[in-house]
């Protein structure tokens, strides 16, 4: 197993636009990271960089410690899986996923052992003759997955390898990739815009916003406990509040009194900030108290299994996600309070 260490790494293509500003990461052995954000931001560039692919412009990469910032793609035992599969269509699949193998120079006997692991891990054992027009795009894409695979990497790579397949066969390959991962103990960097598969596949995940790494931790804590507004909007649909903080700690907003989460950001006294609040973590309260505020719903989205509530606090718009919603009619008035601890103090 192999960890990464990313230091200071930068990329601009253009002089005068930065593409990466200098990024520092750290990537545990065996782990299953994700770099998540909207497309543009520089996902990829950082990817290659890893790979080989593209040379930054200045920092280090160390693979187990061993510095690897100068040397060539081929010789850092990292595979890489690509969205477009990158597949040979007049090969057959078992050549496919032989093709790295033979460009090293294996022996026969390696390449069929190889081969074989890796189709039986992808579960495409039994078209290993079948030519790839014949495959669909999912069993594509399972081929480009053993392709890499069967070059043993230390470190496996994967840019958007799901955005081309529908809905369903996403979810199965997102188990399917983890379970793999895990299987085989691999240390894998995988990149996506789609914050449910970084959510629901990831050890640890890194939000990356215009060059820069926002935020990176698990995916339970970037999403409850997120940094700033991106963060936020980008992980989930999340209510903003302009208030400031009391002398005792509390948050001040036009509508009432309220306790901040215990971050690591601790706003002084007076100072003016934006706190975030998730939908599903503002309650119905049975009556009004001291902790609790009165809004007026304005409209409501039924999804079966929960209602997404709008409301109008006092001014403000807020969205409430309720599972198991019972009937509410617009223009009633509820009482409503925050989850405690899940007032976000977000710093910009
Ligand atoms: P992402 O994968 O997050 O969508 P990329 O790393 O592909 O982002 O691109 C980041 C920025 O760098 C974009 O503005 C993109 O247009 C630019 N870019 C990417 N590759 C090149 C290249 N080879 N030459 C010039 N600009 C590039
Ligand atoms: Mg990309």
């Amino acid at each position: 197993m192999t960890s990464v260490t990313i230091t200071g790494i930068s990329k601009s293509y253009q002089a005068g636009v930065p593409v990466l500003k200098p990024i520092d990461l750290t990537i545990q052995a065996g782990e299953l990271f994700f770099l998540l954000g909207p497309s543009g931001c520089g996902k990829s560039t950082l990817l290659r960089i890893l790979a080989g692919l593209v040379e930054p412009d200045g920092g280090s990469i160390r693979f187990n410690g061993r510095e690897i910032t100068r040397l060539p793609a081929e010789k850092r035992r990292a595979a890489m899986v690509f969205q477009n599969y990158a597949l040979w269509p007049h090969l057959t699949v078992f050549e496919n996923v032989a093709f790295g193998l033979r460009a090293e120079g294996a022996d026969n006997a390696k390449i069929r052992k190889e081969v074989a692991d890796a189709l039986e891990l992808v579960q495409l054992a039994d078209c290993a003759e079948r030519k790839i027009p014949s495959l669909s795009g999912g069993q594509q894409q399972r081929v480009a997955l053993a392709r890499a695979l069967a070059m043993r990497p230390d470190l496996l790579l994967l840019d958007e390898p799901l955005s081309n397949l529908d809905a369903r066969l996403r979810d199965t390959m997102r188990r399917e990739i983890r379970r793999i991962a895990k299987e085989r103990e691999l240390t894998a960097i995988y990149v996506t815009h789609d914050r449910q598969e970084a959510l629901s596949m990831a050890d640890r995940l890194a939000v990356m916003h215009q060059g820069i790494l926002q935020q990176v931790g698990a995916p339970e804590e970037v999403y409850n406990l997120p940094v700033n507004r991106f963060v936020a909007g980008f992980l989930g649909d999340a209510n903003f509040i302009d208030g400031t903080v009391t002398e005792n700690g509390l948050f001040r907003s036009h509508f009432g009194e309220f306790q901040l989460a215990p971050t690591a950001f601790r706003p002084e006294t007076g100072r003016k900030v934006t706190a975030a609040i998730r939908p599903e973590r503002i309650r119905f309260a049975a009556q009004k108290g001291a902790h609790t505020f009165s809004a007026k719903l304005t409209d409501r989205t039924f999804l079966g299994e929960c209602c997404e509530w709008k409301f109008d606090a006092d001014g403000l718009a807020l969205e409430v996600t309720e599972s198991a919603p019972p009937m509410r009619r617009i223009g009633d008035v509820c009482e409503l309070e925050f989850d405690p601890g899940h007032l976000i103090a977000l710093q910009g």
